[in-house]
């Protein structure tokens, strides 16, 4: 039987993989929705050889463009939010929500509200909206699945297990580029410096997420609300060879470890096959020739980012939407070269100290308005902070 798929951010670095798989076994599946942003030549392209029924692009200035290079194939083109809504909005059995940035919560909640099985690697949805991401999987029968490494890791470690059984979960971090350098030479860490990733190849905003570990920081909210776990059982730690993903404590003191290469198919194949395992193309380890593996407490004074996590998930409400927003404009800061790199983990903590003070949009219900009421605030708060330098 075919599944119908759909992949939201199909042109990056996640959505490529997925597809990569998707292609070699292309009579398994019927595709149904594809969209990117500017590389409309790429989204095209992919359109063709997958036979989607509908191509959307992010930008409203490109769907001249998506429309000319589709045309004579039969599939739609459209472009735009809510084309992309719209689109997720279409019956899929399967959706993978690989869009960078709170761009993709409204498609992957349209998608759960359908009943789609949702393979999560917007990790944004959860850090912004995880109450209301699970609620709506519940209300609609839909269901979850994580594509983030170390949280399909955790998954696969919890299979057959209780979660009350579970003592910690502990996800690990490579420590980005700039693991080992001075503290005192983080200020001036350029862009391209901070884009090349020692192990993995991904997005370039990921990339220096992983650098400034924002990543990782986002990524314990996402723990937090995937496996409904406390705070207090959720740490870090740092492994420089990114093999072991994470490790699940049990009760009787036994640690699950998830070992696999430093590629992304192994947690998409994963999530796209579940319950099943099937065969997924990636290396294998030769643990003999790799011969060790190292591990170290994090250093919360050259990472910031993972006390500033902790004090969202105490704040609890709407501050994961501020966090996650503030920390995106800073990113844009520092790509634009408005900010240093030390100064985006200042500017998100500022962010975060000037709007917990507003009861009123931090503990205001969570719902989809509300999260975009929160997130524009955020943004907003960082431009001027960015802005005034103050
Ligand atoms: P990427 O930058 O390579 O690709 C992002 C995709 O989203 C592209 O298709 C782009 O066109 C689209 N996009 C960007 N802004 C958009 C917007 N405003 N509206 C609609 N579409 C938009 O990113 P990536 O590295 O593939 O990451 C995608 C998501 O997966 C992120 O949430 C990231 O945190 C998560 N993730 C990625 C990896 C990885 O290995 N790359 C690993 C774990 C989790
Ligand atoms: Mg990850």
């Amino acid at each position: 039987m075919t599944r119908r798929i759909s992949i939201f951010g199909a042109t990056g670095s996640i959505g490529e993989s997925t597809i990569d798989l998707i292609h070699r076994d292309p009579e398994a599946y019927e595709v149904v929705a594809l969209t990117g942003g500017h590389n409309v030549a790429r989204l095209a392209q992919q359109a063709r050889a997958l036979g989607a029924e509908v191509a959307v692009t992010a930008h409203e200035e490109n769907l001249e463009e998506l429309r000319a290079r589709l045309a004579g194939t039969g599939i739609e083109a459209a472009a735009g939010e809510a084309a992309i809504e719209e689109a997720a909005r279409r019956p899929a059995d399967w959706v993978m929500s690989a869009i960078v940035g709170a761009a993709g919560l409204p498609p992957g909640l349209a998608a759960l509200e359908q009943g789609a099985t949702l393979a999560l690697a917007n990790k944004e949805s959860l850090v912004t909206a995880g109450p209301l991401v699970l609620a709506t999987a519940r209300k609609h029968g839909a269901r979850l699945l994580p594509v983030d490494s170390e949280h399909s890791a955790v998954f696969q470690g919890l299979v057959g297990e209780e979660i009350d059984a579970v003592e910690r979960i502990i996800i690990t971090a490579s420590g980005g580029a700039f693991r080992d350098w001075p503290l005192e030479k983080l200020a001036e860490a350029t862009l391209e410096q901070a884009s090349s990733h020692p192990n993995w190849d991904m997005g370039q905003r990921i990339t220096i997420d992983s650098a400034s570990m924002f990543n990782k920081a986002l990524e314990l909210i996402e723990t937090r609300e995937f496996f409904g776990v406390d705070p207090e059982k959720i740490e870090v730690l740092v492994h420089p060879q990114s093999l072991v993903h994470a490790l699940v404590g049990f009760n009787d003191g036994a640690l699950m470890a998830h070992v696999g290469p430093a590629d992304m198919r192994h947690a998409i194949g994963y999530a796209l096959h579940w319950p099943a395992r099937r065969h997924v193309p990636v290396d294998r380890l030769d643990l003999a020739q790799i011969g060790r593996l190292e591990f170290r407490a994090p250093d919360e004074r050259r990472w910031p980012a993972l006390r500033l996590a902790r004090e969202v998930m105490a704040e609890g409400g709407l501050s994961g939407a501020v966090f996650n927003a503030a920390k995106e404009t800073a990113l844009d800061g520092f790509i634009a070269g408005r900010i240093n790199f030390v100064r985006m983990s200042e500017v998100v903590e500022e962010v975060l100290t000037r709007l917990s003070a507003d009861h009123g949009l931090i503990h205001a219900e969570i719902t989809l308005d509300n999260v975009r009421a929160a997130d524009d605030m955020a943004r907003m708060t960082a431009r001027n902070i960015i802005e005034t330098g103050a």
